[in-house]
């Protein structure tokens, strides 16, 4: 089913314990671009983003306390547009599989997401970030009845 999402985004940021400073600096540098759509962010991350450049960050829960579920529920229910997930692919995070769920459940939504800084400057500098977004999104309701229906057969 197709989905637009608006010229204002709804944007949630992650960065693990040694990729805060880089994802603080980042938006700081993109702050203009940034105060134009809705933050959110895991605990941590959106506090230290909120006091660096002075914007509105909505906190979840820190991600290892269940924040990256959190942001993952959030994208299901169509209420995250983009995701800025600065991960650290050099430590082992004691909520690996809440992460990789959030990086499966973006796929699934087809929500831009970046992993990296090189990506999220791609990402923030695309025209896409101020006019709206038309794509093609799984029907969730329209899946389960056809599941549902599906499995009666059986
Ligand atoms: P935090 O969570 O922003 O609360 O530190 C990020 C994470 O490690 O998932």
């Amino acid at each position: 089913m197709k989905k637009t999402m608006d010229a204002q985004k709804r944007i949630a940021l992650i960065a693990h314990d040694n990729k805060k400073r880089e994802l603080v600096d980042w938006c700081v540098k993109h702050r203009d671009v940034l105060s134009r759509h809705f933050l959110c962010g895991t605990g941590t991350t959106a506090r230290l983003v909120a006091d660096a450049a002075n914007l509105p960050v909505k906190a979840y829960k820190s991600g290892p306390l269940g924040g990256d579920q959190q942001v993952g529920a959030q994208i299901a229910n169509g209420e995250i547009d983009v995701l800025i997930f600065f991960s650290d692919p050099l430590e082992a995070q004691p909520h690996d599989p809440d992460i990789k769920a959030l990086v499966r459940i973006s796929t699934v939504y087809d929500i831009p997401m970046a992993n990296n800084r090189a990506t999220a400057d791609f990402l923030i500098t695309s025209g896409f970030m101020s006019s709206p977004y038309e794509h093609e999104v799984i029907d969730s309701e329209g899946n389960a009845d056809e599941r549902a229906e599906r499995m009666k057969e059986h």
